[in-house]
C-alpha cells in the first residue's frame, strides 16, 4: 500500500479531508485513556513503525523512530510523509462507532440499540462433542471456524493461543488448521491482542482470514474499509466478536488466585465467569471469587471501553443466560447470516431462539448499558447516544459480567 492511499476521502462523521496521522492518535487516543491496545494501528501500518509490547503494564502502541520524539510521525500527513493509515485504523479514533455502523449496515445504531444492530439472537451449541468440550460456552467459535476452514471461505483465522511453558498467559496465534482451532478454544481473561497475528499470516502470504476477538479488536476491521485504510485492510473477511467487560492483569494469579485462595495458576484447568469468576482445579475443587475482589486487576485499557457486546463483529458471542454449555450468538451482517445458515443446515451446530432465555436477554442490555456509561463525556458524542443514566440507587453496584 502506498502511504498516501486515499487521503482525499471523506467518512461519513467528519466530512472533508482525513489528514490525522500519528500525532492526533496520540494526543487523542493513546494518552487520554482511550486506546485499548488492539492493536489494529500497529499492524495495518505501512512504514513499520509502530511497536506493541505484548506484557502485563504495557499493550499500548508506541512509535519506533526518534526523528520527531514520541508523539509524532516523519511519515505522517503534513510532516513530509503524507500517512493517515493509523487512525483510519483505530476503532477508538473520533467518530470510529459511526462509521463502523455505516460500513457493516448502511445506518447507525438507533437510540435503543444498546448492545448494536442484530438480525438474529440464538442460542448454538456444537454438535461435534469434542468441539462442544473444548468450547467455553456451546464451542460455537470453534465449529464455526472449522466449519469456514472445511468449506474454503478462510486459509486461516487469528486467534488466542497461550504460552508453551504458561497455560493461561495468553499470546496472539495464527490458526492454520482444524487442530490449532481446537487447541486454541476456550477463553482466557487476560488480554490477547489477536490481530498481531496478522503478521504470521503476511509471511506465509495466507489472506483469506478471520479474526476472533473482543469488540475492541472486531470494530477495527469495519472502520478501516469505512475509512478506506487501504489493502492492509483486505484480509479480514469474518468478524468473530467476544462479549467483554473487562480484561484482567496477568498478575491476578499470583496477587489474589494464589495469594488469597491458595489457587496456583499451573493447577487450573478452566475459568469461567459467572456473576462470579469460576476456577476448577487439577484435583477436581471447584472455586468462586466474588467479582468485586477482581476488580483492582482491570487492566487499564479496558476502563473507558464502552463495547460489551462486540457491535462490529459479523457474529458476536457470548456465555450470558441461565445455560451453561450454549453460546449466546448475535448474528449482526448478511454475511454472518448466510454462514449460520449454512452451518444450522449442515448440522453442525445446534441452534434455539435466544429470546427464550430472558435471563440472557435482560442481562445483554443491562452489561450493554454499563459498559457505555464508561466512554468519557469528552469524547465522540455517539457512543452515548440513548444510554439511559444510572438510577439513584444502582449508582457504583454495576452488575456482573456474564
Ligand atoms: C477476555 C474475555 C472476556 C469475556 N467476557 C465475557 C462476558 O463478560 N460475558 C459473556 O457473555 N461472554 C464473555 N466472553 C466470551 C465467552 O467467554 C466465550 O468466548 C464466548 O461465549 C464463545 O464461547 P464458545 O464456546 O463459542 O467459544 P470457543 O469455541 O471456546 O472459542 C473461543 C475463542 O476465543 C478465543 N480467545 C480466548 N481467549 C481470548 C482472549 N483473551 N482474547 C482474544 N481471544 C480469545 C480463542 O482463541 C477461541 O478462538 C469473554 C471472552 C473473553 C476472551
Ligand atoms: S485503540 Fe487500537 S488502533 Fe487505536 S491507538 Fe490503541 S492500539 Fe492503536
Ligand atoms: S473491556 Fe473487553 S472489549 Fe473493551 S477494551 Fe477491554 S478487552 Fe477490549
Amino acid at each position: 500500500m502506498t502511504a498516501d492511499t486515499a487521503d482525499t476521502l471523506e467518512t461519513p462523521a467528519q466530512a472533508g479531508r482525513w489528514t490525522a496521522q500519528w500525532k492526533e492518535l496520540y494526543a487523542e487516543v493513546i494518552t487520554t485513556g482511550l486506546c485499548t491496545g488492539c492493536a489494529g494501528c500497529v499492524v495495518t501500518c505501512p512504514h513499520d513503525v509502530i511497536g506493541y509490547e505484548h506484557v502485563e503494564g504495557k499493550y499500548k502502541p508506541f512509535h519506533l523512530e526518534d526523528e520527531l520524539g514520541p508523539e509524532n510521525c516523519v511519515h505522517g500527513f503534513g510532516e513530509g510523509g503524507g500517512c493517515t493509515t493509523c487512525t483510519r485504523a483505530c476503532p477508538r479514533f473520533r467518530a470510529w462507532e459511526p462509521a463502523a455502523d455505516m460500513h457493516l449496515f448502511g445506518r447507525v445504531r438507533e437510540p435503543e440499540e444498546m448492545s448494536g444492530i442484530w438480525r438474529q439472537l440464538l442460542l448454538t451449541r456444537a454438535s461435534d462433542k469434542v468441539q462442544h468440550e473444548k468450547g467455553q460456552d456451546g464451542g460455537f467459535v470453534t465449529a464455526m471456524l472449522t466449519w469456514l476452514m472445511d468449506n474454503d471461505y478462510i486459509d486461516a483465522a487469528l486467534v488466542s493461543g497461550v504460552e508453551p511453558d504458561d497455560v493461561w498467559k495468553a499470546r496472539p496465534v495464527l490458526a492454520r488448521t482444524k487442530e490449532d482451532v481446537l487447541a486454541t478454544a476456550g477463553s482466557r481473561y487476560t488480554y490477547c491482542a489477536n490481530p498481531l497475528a496478522l503478521r504470521e499470516a503476511q509471511e506465509a502470504g495466507l489472506n483469506r482470514l478471520a479474526l476472533v476477538g473482543m469488540g475492541c479488536q472486531t470494530s477495527s476491521p469495519p472502520t478501516m474499509w469505512d475509512r478506506k485504510a487501504g489493502k492492509v485492510s483486505k484480509p479480514f473477511l469474518f468478524n468473530i466478536g467476544l462479549l467483554c467487560s473487562k480484561t484482567f492483569d496477568d498478575a491476578i494469579f499470583p496477587e489474589l488466585f494464589e495469594a488469597k485462595y491458595g489457587l496456583k495458576k499451573q493447577d487450573m484447568v478452566k475459568m469461567n465467569i459467572k456473576g462470579v469468576f469460576q476456577i476448577w482445579m487439577k484435583d477436581g475443587s471447584y472455586h468462586e471469587i466474588d467479582l468485586k475482589e477482581c476488580h483492582q486487576w482491570t487492566r487499564e485499557g479496558c476502563k473507558h471501553c464502552p463495547d460489551f457486546s462486540a457491535e462490529h463483529a459479523d457474529i458476536s458471542t457470548g456465555g450470558i443466560g441461565k445455560d451453561n454449555d450454549w453460546t449466546l450468538t448475535i448474528v449482526r451482517t448478511e454475511l454472518g447470516e448466510e454462514v449460520i445458515n449454512r452451518m444450522i443446515s449442515a448440522g453442525v451446530i445446534e441452534s434455539r431462539p435466544a429470546q427464550e432465555d430472558e435471563v440472557a436477554m435482560k442481562l445483554l442490555r443491562t452489561l450493554s448499558i454499563v459498559s457505555r456509561r464508561r466512554w468519557p463525556e469528552w469524547a465522540d458524542k455517539a457512543v452515548s447516544v440513548g444510554v439511559p443514566p444510572p438510577k439513584k440507587k444502582a449508582a457504583g453496584t454495576a452488575p456482573a459480567a456474564h
